[in-house]
């Protein structure tokens, strides 16, 4: 199939670890190889961010990146680019008109690029297939005034839900949220994000670590939500280990990060400061290294729309301790294949990882069945597949609709 995404502010050629750049970048790139690699015909339009950034990149996973260029060649945060929709959506139109390319199915991530998907859709006749990755409800509900998305955000997702040929939902508490805005269930279909078992694997290379402590590692962008403070708060509770903050910045650039600066003002003030590192952002090929390095991963977000780091660290053989929120509900079964603590809680997420950390026979059952979970699961030439399922599926509808209306 001819196959168009939409990821209007995370590009797959993105450096990870920054402010807006991590899942939903993962995610568009990893799906798009996969799709390349079953023979299909791939393009993922994402914003200008650069004046020299070429046209187009032929990426060696098999798919093309078009560079769209709606608003300024600058870097905008992501809750500024409503303004440019229009012009996205004005530009895919032409394009797909224009061009001897159209697409025969429109996969949005994002709902801003759902907005511009559907649009462009709507003019071309090509079906539109949603994935969220992150609900305005939801945000408003843990991060309230601090929420800097668009006042209309919750409005024009719920708008969407209604409009778009089908929703993938990527957990259950997702399509629970959904239910609740008003989207229909019936246009619904649950597809968890998946995980590349040749990147995150047990074996191979390691990162350098003290022989002499444990290694906690927790991953992600540093942002509030994530719950870094709940987990160095945690340390407290976990004497002899060290913790590994993974991402942000880079390296250098870590001294002068507000987060990064109120995260080690925390260390110090809790009295964990010597076994606290922060060690920016790490490439995506490297991140395999980094999860064999540790012996459990620890992931405490207030929330997680899905979560792709616990996946990745249960690919590796690495057990997980995570908050009961959103995706993380459905990877990590608890007690099974990791275990499962209240969100912001430092007492008992420092008492589950110490527990953990006291028993190497429950590490190792934890990771046998992660590793079984993740095989069996979220590999995504599977993921692809069902994906392209659904594709078909509006995509005949579509066809059907035309030759009764015409
Ligand atoms: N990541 C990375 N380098 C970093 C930090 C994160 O490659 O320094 C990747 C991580 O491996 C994962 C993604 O960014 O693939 C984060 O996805 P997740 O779903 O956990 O969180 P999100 O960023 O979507 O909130």
């Amino acid at each position: 199939m001819r196959i168009a995404m939409i990821s209007e502010h995370a590009s797959p050629l993105a450096v990870l670890g920054g402010e807006d750049a991590g899942g939903q970048n993962t995610h568009v790139a990893e799906l798009s190889a996969a799709l390349a690699a079953a023979g299909h015909d791939v393009r993922v339009y994402t914003r200008w961010d650069a004046v020299d950034l070429p046209a187009t990149v032929r990426c060696p996973d098999g798919y093309e990146v078009v560079h769209v260029p709606a608003g300024p060649a600058e870097p905008v945060a992501k809750d500024a680019l409503l303004p440019h929709m229009k012009g996205f959506s004005h530009w895919l139109t032409d394009r797909w008109r224009g061009d001897r390319w159209t697409p025969e199915v429109v996969h949005a991530h994002f709902w801003m690029s759902g907005l511009a998907g559907l649009a462009a859709g709507r003019r071309t006749g090509v079906p539109v297939v949603q994935t969220y990755h992150a609900l305005g409800v939801v945000k408003r509900r843990y991060q309230g005034v601090q929420d800097t998305s668009p006042p209309r955000r919750i409005g024009y997702e719920r708008e969407l839900g209604r409009s778009v040929d089908r929703v993938i939902a990527q957990c259950q508490d997702e399509v629970g949220e959904l239910v609740r805005m008003g989207v229909p269930r019936s246009r619904m279909t649950v597809v968890p994000s998946g995980v590349n078992l040749r990147t995150f694997a047990p074996l191979g290379p390691a990162a350098d670590r003290d022989d002499g402590r444990p290694r906690i590692l927790t991953v992600g962008r540093l942002v509030e939500r994530k719950g870094f403070q709940t987990v160095v708060r945690a340390m407290a509770h976990v004497p002899d280990a060290e913790c590994v903050v993974v991402g942000g910045p880079p390296a250098g650039l870590l001294e002068t990060d507000p987060y990064a600066g109120r995260l080690r003002a925390l260390a110090h003030s809790c009295g964990v400061a010597d076994r606290v590192r922060l060690a920016g952002a790490v490439p995506r090929e490297e991140m395999g290294r980094w999860y064999r390095s540790a012996d459990l991963l620890v992931a405490a977000p207030w929330y997680e729309p899905f979560g792709l780091t616990p996946l990745e660290a249960m690919a590796c053989g690495v057990p997980v301790v995570g908050t009961a929120v959103g995706g993380i509900r459905d990877t990590v079964v608890d007690g099974v294949t990791g275990d499962l603590v209240p969100a912001r809680d430092p007492r008992a997420l420092g008492t589950a990882i110490q527990r953990l950390l006291d028993d190497r026979i429950r590490r190792f059952t934890y990771a046998t069945a992660a590793l079984e979970r993740v095989r069996e699961r979220y590999a995504w030439a599977a993921t692809a597949e069902r994906l392209v399922e659904v594709y078909g599926d509006v995509a005949a509808v579509g066809r059907a609709t035309r030759v009764v209306a015409g």
